[in-house]
């Protein structure tokens, strides 16, 4: 019998046969794992408030020849306050359906776990939506496709002429004179750009001195929703229902 112990954030669980569950956990020493939970959805079980979606759990697990399997789980970390309002929730669920997109199995990546982590922290508080666009734009970056936004993705020129248009496809900016293919090039203004080389760059505690306004944030939603679609080729069930949801 192998046993190991991890820390790990649930992404996801299914319900699978009797009462047993299926999760997609996120850890920082092992990377993105799926894990078996006997019995987890008995009322009874003392797993489980540590194998709920959101939840950042210590796990004993033992490996199994398919699936590894939990032998014990306890909470460390519930974020209950995600679990207030829908909509919250919701975004939350986003976040973990990206890095289960975006991170391939069983590779760590202990600063996408940190990521997820600071900004789950923060999810319940002010200015979500902009927590959000820091979130994809650093997922990306941390994914090693950081947006391109110093130069023309076409030309390779300053990108000082505007119209400025963002291409999901080319993975950046370009410039006024250049023109790409592709389905879909979003217009941009420089003030877009600008604030997304400062979520890029800033660390997360400055965030709430970043001035933009509606249309700047409606524009970077635009385009780092545009860009995780494209690189994962299809678009997130979250993200289809927090549309819903705002109507
Ligand atoms: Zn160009």
């Amino acid at each position: 019998m192998k046993l190991y112990q991890t820390e790990a954030i649930v992404l996801r669980a299914s319900p699978v046969r009797d009462a047993d569950r299926v999760l997609v956990l996120f850890s920082p020493e092992c990377g993105r794992l799926r894990v078996w939970a006997h019995g987890a959805s008995r009322p009874t079980s003392r797993k489980r408030g540590a194998v709920q979606p959101l939840c950042r759990s210590r796990f004993l697990l033992e490996r199994g020849r398919e699936i590894d399997v939990i032998r014990q789980a306890e909470a460390v970390e519930e974020f209950s306050s995600l679990h207030d309002d829908l909509e919250t929730f919701s975004l939350a669920s986003y976040l973990c359906e990206l890095v289960e997109g975006f991170t391939p199995e069983g590779q760590p990546n202990a600063r996408i776990y940190l990521l997820l982590l600071r900004v789950l922290r923060r999810l319940a508080g002010d200015r979500r939506d902009l927590l959000v666009r820091f979130f994809e734009s650093r997922l990306l970056a941390l994914s090693g496709l950081r947006p391109e936004l110093d130069v023309c993705t076409v030309c390779g020129e300053c990108p000082v002429t505007p119209p400025l248009r963002f291409s999901p496809h080319l993975g950046g900016v370009l410039c006024g004179k250049c023109r790409a293919d592709g389905p879909q090039v979003i217009p941009c203004r420089p003030a877009t750009v600008q604030v997304l080389a400062k979520l890029l760059d800033w660390p997360l505690d400055r965030l709430g001195r970043l001035r933009t306004d509606a249309a700047t944030e409606q524009e970077l939603a635009a385009v780092l929703q545009a860009s995780v679609c494209y690189q994962l080729e299809y678009e997130p069930k979250s993200l289809v229902f927090l549309r819903k949801l705002r109507g």
